[in-house]
């Protein structure tokens, strides 16, 4: 193992900079999703070659495992309301259980996904290695999504729609058992980045919730500097720093064809690159999951160079 030291930069180290390994998970599920393909996404990922760009950047890497959910046609899909649930509780306990351990160890978590869903474990894993701490966590949940579904409000009934109010304390109490605590984050604590294809019953789910939703509208009002800034002050505040969720339909599928759920009128390779320089520069990154990269959407990969590029970024990577 390559002993790891952080790349300079001109605003302070990283938080990922102290010293850390990178531990790299991959789980490879599209159980949550409506379509096939996601569950390729960390291949892609490797393809791209990010572990390669991860010790470019000075850091070491460390290979934390591969969670295999399986296929959508060899397992019984379940209550319409939530599909496929039994089976990614599972995939979520695997996961949560190996990023506890990487983390026990000091390691940095990147996790390569996968659905969305997936975050039901990793998250909460991130969020239960700081509690034991007693110290919260912040969540910036960045997506064209706020995935605030339940059961019977989920109008699909995907899981990766309800992964964050999961996250948050509100669906499905089974795979938030997961965590240590429900919620295993506190909604004041997240904010959403790049929302702007909520559910109407979601709506509801997510005023009720108090999280704080940057939609795409605001963010064009407002300009992405001003609302990035406040979004990382408010889940810095009180917290022992955050994790970061970063699904990629978040940007516009002109720049990011491969992806689970595209929504038009996204983040551009520039913005999204701006979210995670400021993630970096923040020093309070905690852990980073890439999500929703579907390979049989993309052209000749270019999503996954994308999802790369963003990984470097957010781990500290400057022009400059
Ligand atoms: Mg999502
Ligand atoms: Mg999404």
């Amino acid at each position: 193992m390559k002993a790891t030291s952080a790349p300079s930069r001109g605003e302070g180290r990283t938080r990922v900079g102290e010293g850390r390994e990178v531990g790299i998970l991959s789980v490879s599920m599209d159980l949550g999703a409506g379509r096939r393909g996601v569950d390729m996404g960390p291949s892609a990922l490797r393809i791209a070659g990010v572990a390669q760009a991860i010790e470019r950047l000075g850091y070491g890497v460390r290979e934390i495992g591969t969670v295999h959910a399986p296929g959508q046609e060899e397992v019984e899909e379940g209550e319409a309301v939530a599909r496929y649930l039994a089976h990614i509780t599972e995939v979520c306990r695997q996961s949560h259980s190996l990023l506890r351990g990487a983390l026990a160890d000091g390691v940095f978590p990147l996790v390569l996904g996968g659905d969305h869903s997936l975050t039901m474990g990793t998250g909460a894993a991130v969020a239960d290695h700081y509690r034991d701490r007693d110290q919260p966590i912040g969540l910036l949940w960045v997506d064209a999504h706020t995935d605030m579904n339940e059961p019977g409000i989920s109008p699909s009934g995907n899981v990766h729609g309800m992964s964050l109010s999961v996250l948050t304390g509100r669906g499905l109490p089974s795979i938030a058992a997961l965590a240590s605590a429900r919620p295993a984050i506190d909604p004041r604590h997240v904010a959403v980045l790049g929302a702007r294809q909520i559910d109407p019953r979601e709506r509801e789910a997510v005023r009720e919730a108090g999280i704080r939703v940057f939609t795409m509208s605001e963010v064009d009002e407002r300009g992405l500097t001003s609302c990035v800034d406040e979004a990382i002050r408010r889940i810095s505040d009180g917290t022992a720093g955050f994790h970061v969720s970063f699904d990629l339909d978040a940007l516009d599928p002109m720049e990011a064809p491969g992806v689970g759920t595209p929504v038009p009128g996204g983040f551009t390779y520039r913005e999204a690159h701006l979210i995670c320089e400021k993630v970096a520069s923040s020093g309070g990154l905690l852990g980073f999951e890439l999500v929703e990269l579907n390979p049989v959407l993309d052209a000749g990969n270019v999503t996954a160079q994308v999802g790369l590029r963003l990984i470097e970024s957010a781990l500290g990577k400057t022009i400059l």
